[in-house]
């Protein structure tokens, strides 16, 4: 039996095998996750994992106004006090018909070691960069524009569209940052300029959720009724779903960024919102419910053969 008939005979497609391998091997050195394949309505999804990057010092990054003590109080309640902090980089991919839309491009290749794996995850799973039709920007923070252009200052998706807020655009536009400015510019031909309540792809609409940037967007994917969002940087953390007011440095408006998280946060609970998340732990993608009147972050579970979980 050689090892696709082996993850057959128990159910698996060959995607899932390192993802099973990185649960068994929690405590010891990282193993990258692979991707992730399912279905949404008649969306074909993929959650792919650009890396995770562990942080070296959580507190004050998360929690700048609160006491080191509140911040570990917060760490042993989302059951994070025995593991590293880290944030992980969760890429959605969706193919709908010909069209294959990706949310973000990850950090980019020669970053950092523990960054970059997108490309690399793609082809593994059968999507060479060059299929990509169109590429989505939630914001253009490093971490989500770094891959848009190779080492070499070449398109990594050199046959993609690009899409991303007129007030984000506008906002880098107007600040001392060249690196940034470098990358918007040379996609600026591909680029159309989005706002509030567009919709891409007759299934795509685009939300307002300002303050970790000034036009950082989250996106609602419906099928049949129901709602996928991805909330992007909304939040970083498990600890920012539990006490969203805790906050986080990276965030440009930090007052305006605890109000967007708490209202996401909240119609995510109220309707029962499928999320998908940047930064949350690998995959980034499940619900938001409540517990002792605060939010909890309630994962989805990948136990079974992925091609048959049908959201
Ligand atoms: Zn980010």
């Amino acid at each position: 039996m050689n090892r696709r008939e082996l993850l057959k005979s128990i159910g698996l497609s060959t995607v899932a095998l390192p993802l099973l391998s990185a649960a068994s091997n929690f405590t010891s050195k990282a193993i990258q996750p692979s991707g992730l394949n399912f279905k949404f309505g008649d969306l074909d999804l993929f959650l792919f994992s650009d890396g995770t990057n562990i942080l070296k010092e959580p507190f004050p990054l998360i929690a700048p106004n609160k006491t080191e003590k509140d911040f570990l109080n917060a760490t042993k309640e989302c059951y994070l006090d025995q593991q590293p902090i880290a944030f992980s980089l969760n890429i959605l991919l969706i193919k709908k018909g010909e069209k294959y839309i990706l949310f973000d491009t990850g950090n980019g290749l020669g970053k950092n070691e523990n960054v970059g794996k997108l490309l690399e995850q793609m082809q593994a799973t059968n999507i060479p960069a060059h299929l990509i039709t169109d590429v989505i920007l939630t914001h253009a923070h490093g971490d989500h524009i770094g891959g848009i252009l190779l080492p070499d200052g070449s398109y990594a998706f050199k046959n993609a569209n690009y899409y991303i807020a007129q007030k984000e655009f506008d906002f880098w536009m107007q600040e001392n940052n060249q690196s940034t400015k470098n990358i918007l510019e040379k996609i600026q031909t591909k680029l159309t300029l989005i706002n509030q309540d567009d919709i891409l792809f007759d299934c795509i609409k685009t939300v307002e959720i300002p303050g970790h940037t000034p036009g950082h967007l989250a996106f609602e994917i419906a099928q049949n009724g129901k709602v996928l969002k991805h909330i992007a940087d909304a939040v970083h953390s498990p600890i920012l779903i539990r006490y969203p007011e805790y906050g986080i440095k990276y965030d440009r408006d930090f007052d305006l960024a605890v109000s967007t998280r708490i209202k996401v946060l909240e119609e995510a609970y109220q309707k029962r919102q499928i999320i998908v998340a940047m930064h949350l732990p690998w995959p980034g993608i499940g619900y938001i419910g409540k517990r002792d009147g605060k939010y909890d972050w309630i994962p989805l579970s990948f136990g079974s053969n992925l091609k048959q979980i049908q959201l």
